[in-house]
């Protein structure tokens, strides 16, 4: 029979947690339509439930009218989105992180104390492009190779995204030591992500097989994935439980189970259970 685990640390952080709560709340309340200025997180799940209760995609803020509601979701905005909502006569709710919120003054530090502002992350990703817009003429960075490739000034500052992982943080910055003279780091990366990427490493390194439960579309629980695949092979990234597929369990002894930060704790619940359901149909390990 095998064993089933949770990772100490997974499943919804703090920031995700307070969104969802600030957007079932603007629900209940029913102040005109409820928008989400994009999807309120990575977590197609979450999202389609939200609209079933209500809450409308928005694309911009010019497509919410007067007296409706719109919320900023936890990645944060770009300054001028924040002015353009604030224009259309919408109650703006702001549920950016605070972590994030952060990190936009760092960048806003570091541009006015005359640094070149890095900020480590995936290029187009909605966090970055807002911290970027705290920091105009902020340079992206994903990796080693593009920080070896970059035109860096004398001084440098860098902020990480949040959802980071460490790693690429650390080539980055050694990367850019011998670039250029001064270099300041803030290391954003949130806590959360740090003790779910260590725990998920740790679990991972322990069992015979890792089911990441998460959207495929969040960086965070991406890059769980990653850190899992490193030390397990079988390792699998799913978002529900229909996903799983029962041989990936043959023979295993030990499975363990994470879960990015846009991910409900119900879903790692059901996704325990599945798997759970789906090991005692397959054959004894060893039969
Ligand atoms: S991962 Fe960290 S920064 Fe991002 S929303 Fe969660 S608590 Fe906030």
């Amino acid at each position: 029979m095998a064993t089933v685990q949770v990772a100490q640390h997974a499943g919804a952080c703090f920031g995700v947690q307070r969104a969802l709560d600030i957007t079932r709340q603007a629900l209940g309340e029913g102040q005109g339509t409820v928008h989400t200025l994009g999807p309120l997180i990575h977590n197609p799940i979450v999202v389609t439930d939200l609209a079933e209760r209500g809450a409308v995609v928005a694309q911009t803020p010019e497509e919410v009218g007067p007296g409706e509601t719109l919320i900023l979701r936890t990645h944060g905005v770009h300054p001028d989105v924040e002015r353009r909502a604030k224009k259309t006569g919408a109650h703006v709710v702001d549920a950016t992180c605070p972590f994030v919120k952060r990190v936009h003054r760092h960048c806003e530090n570091l541009l006015r104390d005359g640094y070149q502002v890095v900020v480590v992350g995936e290029a187009g990703h909605p966090e970055v492009e807002g911290a970027c817009g705290h920091a105009p003429g902020a340079l992206v960075l994903g990796s080693a190779q593009d920080a070896r490739e970059a035109e860096v000034p004398r001084r440098v500052g860098v902020v990480a995204q949040t959802t980071l992982a460490k790693d690429v943080l650390d080539e980055v910055v050694c990367a850019l030591l011998g670039r250029c003279e001064e270099l300041r780091v803030y290391n954003t990366i949130c806590q959360a992500t740090r003790e779910r990427q260590d725990a998920a490493r740790e679990l991972a390194a322990n069992v015979d097989v890792m089911v990441v439960v998460g959207g495929h579309n969040s960086a965070n629980t991406t890059h769980l994935a990653q850190v899992c695949k490193e030390v397990c092979d079988r390792t699998y990234h799913v978002e529900q439980p229909s996903q799983l597929e029962a041989s990936w369990f043959a023979g295993a002894q030990s499975i363990g189970i994470t879960a990015g930060a846009s991910t409900p704790a119900e879903h790692i619940v059901q996704m325990r259970d599945a798997i759970a359901c789906l090991c005692d149909g397959l054959a004894p390990a060893g039969s």
